[in-house]
């Protein structure tokens, strides 16, 4: 390989596989940071790459169409040499010959892959038949159509059935909506039971029947039945969390736990050459060092920017930029209420209360320490507080 004038190597190319918010940040931030090699990005879905987060607020009538939720136009791709190209299922890598297959049996070689493959709705254990859940535009027209045939039973009262519930209970036009969850309360692994409380209110006040510490014995298309005999019928939405897509990941060898594409700080895998970004990506978690995935938009985001810088680093170019945050910052809107989550809330056993009129905020403290907190509400802390808690953590390096 000879060098560019950026210093780059001329002919590198870089594979990316998931054409996700990870997966094109990354490719976006190779080029501002000056690779000029081919970039080439696979998606198996059929759409240019889309706000996924819009998918559940705007379940029943929000704007999913192209127009509503593609996230840069066509020419945007083509403008910085970006190979976007839709439809196109990566089936294969061979590590050693740093080659992908694809669905139509065609090899493409990379220099750097970089896996952003995300993942797909966790099923119901022991549910009898396939059960409709929300993760990609393909399920959007499933549960719309669904919706305009009576009760809706919604298990898990995670962030995305939450904000499932909400948008079909906001709709007003009287369709009962159940939610099924396993935990005591809704929202629990997210938010201290104080925001969740107050969640909680929001959803009955709009007529949500809230059914928690509830077993299911059965589910199938038609409803679900409790371990207590509770029947409800309904079209039953499955939204209880997803599962990385790692089946490249294993056949190329890598490493892995339950938690995903095992990476280091910079998002480098057990593998030379080979990253992993964004929901598939466990990266050591700054408090405790155990692998952890994320799931949440911001992360991906910032994942796509950071192992871009790696893969710059790694192939011999400076990279330009600051690691990215690594304290994570999501949010969720339910009943036009927005709700930003910071850091790690449920590691703090302590939470201190703040309310200022137009936001409550929660702070959670592990003894001393700030480790995370929910601002619920117009114009919380929840930048500020993200720094704070950021600037307590120890400094981490992409150095090849
Ligand atoms: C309904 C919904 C609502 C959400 N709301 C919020 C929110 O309000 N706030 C928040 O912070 N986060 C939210 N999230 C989470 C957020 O959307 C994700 O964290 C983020 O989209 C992850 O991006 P990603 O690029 O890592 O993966 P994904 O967006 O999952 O993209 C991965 C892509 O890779 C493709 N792919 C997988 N394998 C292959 C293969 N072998 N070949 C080709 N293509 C492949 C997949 O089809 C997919 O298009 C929400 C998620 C969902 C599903």
């Amino acid at each position: 390989m000879t060098a560019s004038p950026t210093g780059m190597p001329a002919a590198a190319s870089v594979v990316i596989v998931g054409t996700g918010v990870a997966g094109i940040t990354a490719a976006e931030s190779l080029r501002t940071n000056g690779f000029d090699g081919a970039i080439i990005v696979f998606g198996e879905e059929p759409h240019l790459p889309y706000r996924r987060t819009a998918l559940s607020k705007g379940i029943v009538d929000g704007d999913l169409s192209d127009a509503g939720i593609t996230l840069r136009p066509p020419a945007y791709w083509t403008d910085r040499g970006i190979d976007i190209v839709t439809s196109t299922r990566v089936v294969d890598v061979d590590p050693r010959a740093r080659r992908v297959r694809l669905a139509d049996e065609s090899d493409v070689a990379y220099d750097a892959l970089v896996l952003a493959t995300g993942g797909r709705a966790r099923r119901l254990p022991g549910a009898t038949s396939a059960l409709t859940s929300l993760r990609s535009r393909a399920d959007v027209d499933r549960i719309r159509a669904a919706l305009d045939e009576g009760p809706v039973v919604i298990v898990g009262g995670g962030l995305i059935g939450t904000e499932i519930a909400a948008a079909i209970a906001s709709a007003g036009d009287g369709t009962r909506v159940s939610i099924v969850e396993a935990a005591p309360s809704l929202l629990s692994r997210v938010v201290p039971a104080v925001i969740a409380d107050d969640l909680i209110s929001l959803h009955r006040e709009h007529g949500v029947h809230i059914h928690t510490s509830a077993q299911i014995a059965s589910a199938d298309a038609g409803g679900v039945t409790l371990a207590d005999g509770t029947r409800l019928a309904g079209t039953v939405i499955s939204a209880i969390g997803m599962e990385p897509e790692v089946a490249l990941a294993e056949s190329a060898g890598l490493a892995l736990d339950r938690a995903g594409i095992l990476v280091d700080d910079a998002l480098r895998t057990s593998m030379s050459g080979i990253y992993a970004a964004g929901d598939v990506a466990a990266r050591p978690h700054p408090l405790t060092g155990a692998p952890m995935r994320a799931e949440q938009w911001l992360t991906a985001t910032e994942h796509g920017r950071l192992v871009a810088m790696t893969i710059s680093t790694d192939l011999g170019s400076a990279s330009s930029g600051t690691p990215a945050p690594r304290v994570p910052l999501a949010w969720t809107m339910q009943y036009g209420t927005n709700v930003q989550i910071v850091g790690w809330p449920a590691a703090g056993a302590r939470v201190v209360l703040d309310a200022d009129g137009s936001c409550t905020t929660a702070r959670c403290f592990d003894e001393d320490r700030l480790v995370g907190a929910v601002c619920m509400g117009r114009g919380g802390p929840a930048r500020q507080i993200r720094d704070e808690i950021e600037a307590t953590l120890r400094p981490v390096g992409i150095g090849a």
